[in-house]
């Protein structure tokens, strides 16, 4: 097990874009393994490389008892959209809110030896892959709510007794809201 520590809201790391994987080798599967540990362990849904401070496009998912990565993903998206679903976020330790998604989504990229692979997911799992995708754009949750939930979003993360203990030393909270942080 190679746990590791989960990045916070405020640190610089998770609004850097991640870079695309070029050389599929030992260091990239041992952070596949890192990532994984670090997710179950958390537990979540998902996370993402920069979520543990390294910026590469990989993320992994647990979702549905399917558990895997993607790296260097690319997604296409349905039209219809869940305004109402629940998103959580293992960088927001603690919360979760209504947050517009894709219901469908097909995720391209690649395993962690090189071969190309696709993903399809609906619902929970169409989430993982946007959320997690938008963490490799320095993007997050809260970018995707509308204002007024992201208002109320906001207080909550002042409120949040992890607010500013953005260093990395800090654990996340092993307490993820409604086994769906991401
Ligand atoms: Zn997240």
């Amino acid at each position: 097990m190679a746990i590791q520590s989960i990045r916070l809201f405020g640190d610089p790391v998770l609004r850097t874009p991640a870079a695309p994987v070029v050389d599929f080798d030992k260091e990239l599967r041992k952070l596949v393994k890192d990532l994984t540990d670090t997710m179950m362990d958390a537990p979540g849904a998902g996370l993402a490389a920069p979520q543990i401070g390294v910026g590469l496009r990989v993320f992994t998912y647990y979702v549905d008892e399917q558990l895997g990565h993607l790296i260097n993903p690319d997604l296409d998206l349905s039209p219809e959209i869940d305004e109402e679903g629940e998103e959580g976020c293992l960088s927001f330790p603690g919360l979760a809110f209504p947050t517009p998604r894709a219901v469908r989504a097909v995720a391209k990229g690649f395993n962690v030896y090189g071969e190309p692979i696709t993903l399809e997911g609906t619902d929970l799992m169409a989430r993982c892959f946007q959320h997690e995708t938008d963490h490799l754009d320095g993007i997050l949750f809260i970018d995707r709510m509308d204002p007024k939930q992201r208002k109320l979003a906001m207080k909550a993360v002042r409120e949040a007794e992890w607010s500013g203990l953005s260093a990395p030393v800090i654990k996340a909270s092993p307490h993820p809201t409604g086994g769906k942080a991401l």
